[in-house]
Parts: structure tokens; C-alpha cells; sequence
């Protein structure tokens, strides 16, 4: 399976909710969990392989594999704090994104339990980034204006050589 990466329309898509949690979508988190590990990433998320669903699967070192189903926020905390990040769809480009610290979120797993987790640091983090893609919105959306297009122009650049 192939990463789409910026500039195509379908990051900037909003997912549809999945209806049936079966086996197919049991196959498909286990799959996108595997394409992690292979690009060295900490989460992927349905639209960045052209699925337009809500799901995505996170993986931060020291932590276990999850995966994210019909995921909805309840909460997100006042403070916030800066990290930089980067993007499987946004291949060499990183940026320092302002977020909150952290989360709960509630969703649903691949075996189709629904679970409340609270997350805070690097896994807030990844899990927001990660929710952001299944609204069409990507990290370079969280920067200040004047950075985002730098960045899209570096981008730009580095891909049309
Ligand atoms: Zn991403």
C-alpha cells in the first residue's frame, strides 16, 4: 500500500464513519500498523492510503500498538505544548506544531470494544496529529501562515527535482 503524500486532494478530505467493525477492518488496522513499523513512523491514518474512513493506528516506542476507531475527542487540555513533528504525506519537512497536552479521546478497537484512553506528551500528540487526518487537516495547517508556505515551498522544491 502506498502513502499518499501532499498535493493530493484526498488528505484535505474528511473520512467516513465506519458502520461495521468486521474482520476486513480488523485485517486493515493490522496492516496499517505493519506499514509503520516499515516507514519508521509513529501513526498512520486511513486517508493517507486513500481509505476514507475513520481509523488510524499509533505506535509511539514504549508504548502498545492501537488502533482508533470512529475515534471522538471529550476532551483536550488548556495547556498546550510544542513539539516538533513530521508526516509519512509530508516526506523530509518537520515543524514545531503547538498542541495540547493533553487528551481523552473515546473510541472503538479492531475486535469492535470501545474504550476511553487518556493520553498525555508524545502520545496526545501523535493521537491528535492522527485525528487531524481523518478531518482532512495536516500538521502544516497547525503552523503559523507565513511558516506553512516556506514549508510547502521547501517541499515543493525537494519533490520536483
Ligand atoms: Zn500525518
Amino acid at each position: 500500500m502506498q502513502i499518499i503524500t501532499l498535493g493530493n486532494e484526498i488528505l484535505r478530505q474528511k473520512a467516513d464513519k465506519i458502520d461495521k467493525i468486521d474482520e476486513e477492518i480488523e485485517k486493515l488496522s493490522g496492516q496499517m500498523l505493519e506499514i509503520i513499523v516499515r516507514d519508521k513512523g509513529v501513526g498512520l491514518a486511513g486517508p493517507q492510503l486513500g481509505i476514507m474512513k475513520r481509523i488510524f493506528v499509533v505506535h509511539v516506542e514504549g508504548d502498545t500498538e492501537r488502533v482508533f476507531i470512529n475515534p471522538s475527542i471529550i476532551e483536550t487540555s488548556h495547556e498546550t505544548c510544542k513539539f516538533e513533528e513530521g508526516c509519512l504525506s509530508v516526506p523530509g519537512i518537520y515543524a514545531n506544531v503547538i498542541r495540547p497536552e493533553s487528551i481523552k479521546m473515546q473510541a472503538w478497537n479492531e475486535k469492535g470494544r470501545p474504550f476511553t484512553i487518556e493520553a498525555n506528551g508524545l502520545l496526545a500528540r501523535v493521537i491528535l496529529h492522527e485525528y487531524d487526518h481523518l478531518e482532512g487537516i495536516l500538521f502544516l495547517d497547525r503552523l503559523a501562515e507565513n511558516k506553512k508556505k516556506t514549508l510547502i515551498a521547501k517541499y515543493e522544491k525537494k519533490n520536483t527535482k
